[in-house]
């Protein structure tokens, strides 16, 4: 009797089981882009710290130059970073650039182009209201506001905050390292002449890439020829220093002959089965006890079924043991723009393209798993479930938006 394929939703938790939470490590704050945190961080100085101006130009009380033009002393030059900033006497003006701290006495700022820029005696011929110009200590962020959540990927602004409140390094997850294997004697490197039967290898590099972009480490091993002998001792000598967190293969673990990776790693701790989706269908998932215990996840061959199942099974175990709240892509329903049918008891991964603006989506390409020139044009995943055979123009479907 043939047994019952595996659903989706239960090979994603079994590939999940293979990974832990990953540890966390402190790095250089300039360092962190690209890196999931791993604890929150709490501001130890408040943003602004200090009252400070924010234009170049005259610190004054509001009342004074309420009845402008006005003319006042010029009592003290504040730039940014001074100290020692005296406080202001009724009556009088001190020059003061952006970002130096307010003095005392002082609660609005005219800005230099509404005077005539005087050093000793300033004309100002506008006036400014209380608070004008002025950055109030606090009103951006509080001392013990949580400025960064755990789970927060560091971009650009994140990395800027941290520093702002004094952050020096931060905790971040480690990335795991997953090593990628490539198995088939059909594959040469790009760069060489093709002959007849041969195909440049293009999953390895593929799915370093989708690690990579996932937030982990990927180290390649591609041109393992379809030898069980010969996948066993690269694997192992690869993984024998205990780097890897996870192993990837692709290819050889189909329903023929020469099928070297579940040839291998049958009996091995690795389990391989039919998952209910398209494409993808034939997967694996285990550990090695043999090669320390090392989680193995073995994607199909052809260039789609092996993205797809990465995006589906790989990825979002990756981004949950670095800690991210949603490690899944982010999902929209979207209106399909043409009539589909899809076959019964599988969970279809579609290519599609979606118009943002008009929230249609139309396919590229078409079902089939070898065509990696469409995927590559692919800007998201339409998610047909197994019950669903007929889709009219006009269903709702959801959609996974892709990267870039
Ligand atoms: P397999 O699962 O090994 O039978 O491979 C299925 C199909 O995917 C075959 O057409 C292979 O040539 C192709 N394929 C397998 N591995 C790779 C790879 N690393 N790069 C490009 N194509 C591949
Ligand atoms: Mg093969």
């Amino acid at each position: 009797m043939v047994s019952s394929p595996r659903t989706v939703d239960e090979h994603r938790a079994v590939v999940a089981a293979l990974l832990d939470p990953m540890p966390a490590e402190e790095v250089p704050v300039a360092q962190a882009r690209g890196r999931v945190l791993a604890t929150d961080v709490v501001a130890a100085v408040a943003l602004p710290s200090f009252d400070n101006s924010a234009m170049d130009g005259y610190a004054v009380r509001a009342a004074d130059v309420a009845g402008a033009p006005v003319e006042l002393p010029v009592e003290a030059d504040i730039p940014a970073g001074r100290t020692d900033v005296p406080a202001l006497r009724p009556g009088a003006a001190h020059r003061i650039m952006t970002g130096a701290a307010l003095p005392a006495g002082a609660d609005a700022v005219v800005p230099v182009e509404r005077t005539d820029g005087g050093t000793e005696r300033v004309r100002i011929s506008g006036a400014a209201g209380p608070g004008e110009h002025v950055r109030r200590a606090g009103e951006d962020v509080r001392v013990g506001d949580v400025v960064l959540r755990a789970g927060a990927v560091l971009g650009a602004p994140q990395i800027g905050v941290a520093s702002a409140v004094g952050c020096a390094t931060l905790s971040v997850r480690c990335r795991p390292h997953v090593l990628v294997l490539s198995t088939g004697s059909e594959l040469v490197a790009p760069g060489t002449p093709l002959r007849p039967g041969q195909i440049y290898e293009s999953n390895g590099p593929m799915l370093a890439a989708a690690v990579e972009d996932a937030g982990g480490t990927a180290e390649l091993l591609r041109f393992v020829p379809d030898d069980v002998e010969q996948f066993l001792g690269r694997l192992r000598e690869r993984t024998a220093d205990g780097a890897v967190d996870l192993l990837v293969t692709s290819g050889g673990v189909s329903a023929g002959a020469y099928e070297v990776v579940k040839d291998a790693l049958t009996g091995r701790g690795v389990e391989f089965v039919k998952v209910a989706m398209q494409p993808g269908g034939p997967q694996g998932a285990g550990r090695v006890a043999e090669l320390g215990g090392i989680g193995v996840v073995t994607l199909p061959g052809n260039p789609v079924s092996s993205h797809v199942s990465f995006e589906v099974f790989v990825r979002p175990a990756l981004r949950a043991a670095l800690g991210h709240p949603q490690p899944d892509r982010p999902a929209v329903t979207a209106t399909l723009g043409e009539r589909w049918s899809s076959p019964p008891g599988r969970r279809q991964f579609r290519r599609g393209v979606l118009d943002a603006v008009s929230g249609t989506v139309r396919e590229l390409g078409g079902p089939a798993s070898h065509l990696l020139g469409a995927l590559a044009r692919a800007d998201c995943f339409v998610v047909v479930p197994e019950d669903v055979t007929e889709l009219p123009e006009g269903t709702r479907v959801e959609t996974w938006l892709l990267d870039g």
